[in-house]
């Protein structure tokens, strides 16, 4: 299929490798540091050569949500995003979209620099890498909290949606995969943990209060679509989710877009359309950590029908992003 939007696709910032978590872990770490800092060569070519017209560039993880430091984290997310407007989206408007990153150590000043990226910048949502760490890079926040309402009141404000990108748990979090550190990382671990992030937001009332709010989901839902049935069945006898106004499974059809990142598999999408159907899906490669000939290899010819296939590949998407392109 020619003209897709792919929206989980990331950029690096030579400065930013501190922030660098273990995605490239079992890849060739030399090639993915060069595919990430290329932005016109292999990465415009593949995108030719595979039907993706637009990619939305968003700061590979962990970025701003691994600086403990509120203060530095505001100033770096903000480098960041002035980098990606400048340097990649102004020189190829009509190639490279973005999503800015934002320090949600300091919920108000997350707030300010994602409207800031969306009406100065263009920008056209944010992508926030899992949880936050405060203090140090064993304490971290998840966005349910109170403290973060003001940010998702200034998410709804601006209309754009957020991407809740995975992350791994806190370190001291992690003895379950002790001895198995396969598991950590894409393979396991970073849909649990992103899952549960998706789960809180809905069980803390986020889309009660602000039910404008669009979140996004790569890696076909991070084993949501699958399992909410029954996380559905099983939290109603909880207190805590008396005061929820609708079933847990309506915020995931409500409230969430889902991406094909890194889960190029024909029964999950299947299964992800039955759940929250197909105006709810979005094209997402996750590149450089998968492949663009990959992804749409199986995309351009899995058996669903071409008017979703196009919704899913490009209509979705521009919908929700706003983008000025024909359909
Ligand atoms: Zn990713």
């Amino acid at each position: 299929m020619k003209g897709k939007i792919a929206l989980e696709e990331h950029f690096g910032i030579p400065s930013f490798g501190e922030y660098a978590s273990d995605l490239a872990a079992g890849l060739d770490q030399t090639i993915m540091r060069e595919r990430l800092l290329d932005v016109t060569g292999r990465r415009l070519r593949e995108m030719d050569e595979h039907g993706i017209e637009l990619a939305v560039l968003s700061l590979t993880a962990q970025g701003a949500q691994a600086e403990p430091d509120a203060k530095r984290a505001v100033e770096r997310a903000r480098e960041a995003n002035d980098f990606l407007a400048q340097e990649i989206v102004a020189k190829h408007p009509e190639r490279f979209a973005g999503f800015a990153s934002v320090a949600l150590q300091d919920p108000i000043a997350a707030g300010d620099e994602l409207k800031r990226a969306v009406t100065q910048l263009g920008f056209k949502g944010a992508m926030v890498n899992g949880y936050s760490n405060v203090v140090d890079r064993d304490t971290g926040e998840y966005y349910d909290l109170p403290k973060f309402f003001p940010f998702w009141e200034r998410v709804e404000t601006v209309g754009v949606p957020v991407y809740l990108h995975p992350r791994d748990p806190l370190p001291s979090q992690q003895l379950i995969y002790e001895g198995h550190p396969a598991l950590l990382g894409p393979a396991w671990a970073w849909g649990v943990e992103t899952a549960t992030h998706a789960l809180r937001l809905i069980l803390g009332g986020v889309f009660d209060r602000f039910p404008g709010v669009n979140v996004i989901l790569g890696h076909m839902g991070e084993m949501l679509p699958f399992a909410i049935s029954r996380v559905e069945q099983r939290v109603a006898a909880f207190p805590e989710t008396s005061k929820l106004r609708r079933p847990v499974s309506r915020y995931l059809q409500d409230n969430f877009y889902i991406t094909t990142s890194g889960n190029f598999r024909t029964q999950a999408l299947l299964n992800t359309m039955l759940e929250v159907g197909c105006d709810r899906i979005l094209f997402a490669v996750d590149y450089p950590y998968e492949e663009m000939g990959t992804a749409s290899g199986w995309f351009d010819s899995c058996p669903i029908s071409e008017a979703d296939r196009r919704k899913i590949g490009r209509t979705n998407a521009a919908r929700l992003l706003k983008l000025d392109v024909p359909d």
